[in-house]
Formats: C-alpha cells, sequence, structure tokens
C-alpha cells in the first residue's frame, strides 16, 4: 500500500454506465475493453465515494492546480471521457442524486455528426458485427478479446489517420463484414443539443479531441488543427468553459503536451495505469475505474487500480 501524497488529488475517469447485460451498440466491445461499469456497481461506488472522498467541481480542481485555493481533505474530480448517452440517461441521475459534479471529455465529430462513426468506432462496429453474427463458441470469444486487445487494434490506431483505412478493410475482409454492411452507430454518442442541456445542468464539458484520433500520431499542423477545432467547438457549447483536454486514449508525449499549451489549454490529462503525482499540469494522470464495486476504496487508499 502507498502512503497517501499530501498534494495529490486523485482524478477518476469513466467511460460508459450500462444496465447490466444491456445490449447497446458497441457494448459488447467496450465490455471486453473495460470500458463499462455495470448500472448498479456505479451506484455503489457512488456510495463509497460518498464516505471515503469528495468529488469537487473542475473550477475548483484548477484553482488548487494553479496553487490558488485550497482543497477539502479527501477531495476528487469525477471524470466521464467520449459523451455515451449513457453518461446522461444512466449515470447522471445517479450523480445528480449525491449531488457530485462531473466533467465530460467530449470530441467533436462523435457529437456533432454521430452518424458519421469515429476511425475507432468503426473498428469496433466490424467486430461487433462478426461477433453478433457468429455462434459464440468459446474460441469465437476468445478471438473476440484478441480482436479488442491485440497488436492490430493497436496497429490500427497507430496507423490512423492515413493507413487506417486499409487495416479496417483487411480486418472486415477477416471476419466477413464488408465495410457497407457495418451498422451504424450512430445513437451511440450525445449530440450537440444534448451536449449545451447538460452544460445547462452544471456539467462541465471539456474537450476530447475532433476525432479522437491518437494526438501521438498526428504531423504539427494536423495536431494543431485537431486542438484548436475542439477547443473552440467546447466554448461554443459553453463560453465559460475551461481550456481543458483529455487526451484520446491518454496517449501523450513532449511534443503534444506543448502543442496542447500552445493552443491556449490550461491542463490536459492522460491515463495511467499507475498512481503518480502529476508531472505539470499537461500530463496528469487518472485513474480509469473498473467494474468492481472496491475499486473506489483502492483509489481512497492509494492503490494502483486499473481496467
Ligand atoms: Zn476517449
Amino acid at each position: 500500500m502507498m502512503i497517501r501524497q499530501p498534494r495529490y488529488v486523485p482524478v477518476l475517469c469513466f467511460h460508459r454506465v450500462l444496465p447490466a447485460e444491456f445490449d447497446a451498440p458497441l457494448a459488447t466491445c467496450h465490455r471486453v475493453r473495460g470500458l463499462v461499469v455495470e448500472q448498479e456497481v456505479f451506484r455503489e461506488q457512488m456510495r463509497r465515494l460518498d464516505h471515503l472522498l469528495q468529488p469537487v467541481g473542475l473550477k475548483e480542481y484548477l484553482a488548487w492546480l494553479r496553487g490558488e485555493a485550497a482543497l477539502p481533505p479527501n477531495a476528487c474530480l469525477v471524470t466521464f471521457d467520449d459523451g455515451f448517452r449513457d453518461l446522461q440517461e444512466v449515470a447522471l441521475p445517479i450523480l445528480a442524486e449525491m449531488g457530485f459534479p462531473v466533467t465530460a471529455f467530449v470530441s467533436v465529430l462523435q457529437s456533432e455528426q454521430p452518424q458519421r462513426a469515429g476511425p475507432i468506432d468503426l473498428w469496433f462496429a466490424t467486430i461487433e458485427a462478426w461477433w453478433h453474427r457468429s455462434s459464440k463458441r468459446s474460441g469465437h470469444r476468445r478471438r473476440l478479446k484478441e480482436l479488442v486487445h491485440g497488436e492490430w487494434s493497436r496497429a490500427y490506431l497507430r496507423a490512423l489517420p492515413e493507413d487506417g483505412k486499409d487495416h479496417l478493410e483487411r480486418l472486415g475482409r477477416e471476419l466477413g463484414v464488408p465495410a457497407d454492411t457495418i451498422p451504424s452507430v450512430g445513437d451511440v454518442y450525445l449530440d450537440t443539443a444534448a451536449l449545451r442541456s447538460l452544460a445547462g445542468y452544471g456539467v462541465d464539458l471539456a474537450s476530447h479531441g475532433w476525432d479522437h484520433v491518437l494526438l501521438t500520431t498526428l504531423g504539427s499542423r494536423e495536431l494543431a488543427a485537431q486542438l484548436e477545432s475542439g477547443l473552440a467547438w467546447i466554448r461554443m457549447l459553453n463560453p465559460r468553459a475551461d481550456p481543458v483536454l483529455a487526451y484520446p486514449n491518454g496517449s501523450n508525449d513532449r511534443r503534444v503536451q506543448q502543442a496542447v499549451e500552445a493552443a491556449g489549454f490550461c491542463a490536459a490529462f492522460s491515463v495511467l495505469p499507475k498512481k503518480t503525482l502529476p508531472d505539470g499540469p499537461f500530463a496528469i494522470p487518472r485513474y480509469c475505474i473498473p467494474n468492481r464495486i472496491t475499486a473506489i476504496d483502492e483509489v481512497a487508499e492509494g492503490m494502483e487500480v486499473r481496467i
């Protein structure tokens, strides 16, 4: 067990909260990936959070980060990535009941053109189409895990944006899922109007890039465009929004951090498997919370938590 650092404030990262067995689009791959917390587990996690930690709003957190204000003991920040519809429909009613503030990192393409799936969604939608057609024998489940977690998925992400298409076509050929038969993932994300209404309910909206491509894979011009358009869009949704970013998949390096600062952001969050002190405001670690009630106790005790 680690000793709690006096200047450490844990940042919790969630993606999706779904009723058990609920078969939403992409939910199969996201469950395998560890991105789904089941609704009843989440409810219990929030009860534990209420006992053990004290969620604060983004503005308070940033004031603390700048050294301008103190935070209550046991403060934490609760964040959600990607703007899935279940944030509004499943998680927010529970968070509102507890009175917890929440920060939502959303990308432009996913919310502004929800009918146009982003690159990682196309990848998972192809795998999911194959899975739903397969006979679900144990060999298939092993293959599903391999496809979601394996080297091919990582290679696809690294190859984006230019060469990703080749990987995707090859995946479709191999799994017998031609591109024109991939089902739409249109109702997975909150659209722009829904996000605006969330801002009205006190959810702090922040940027998750333009189309969720890994920022480390981009040349400097594309990188600046992703960051600037993402920030402008968040400000269009809420002119009082703080200029804060979560790196898609947590992927960042020094060059990306410098571009983020140059684009006018004041802080950026990564996802790291272990608890570390922030390495400056542009690489703040977050705990990705797994589908396990005790994960919150572990965070409160300063233990390593990962999905
Ligand atoms: Zn994301």
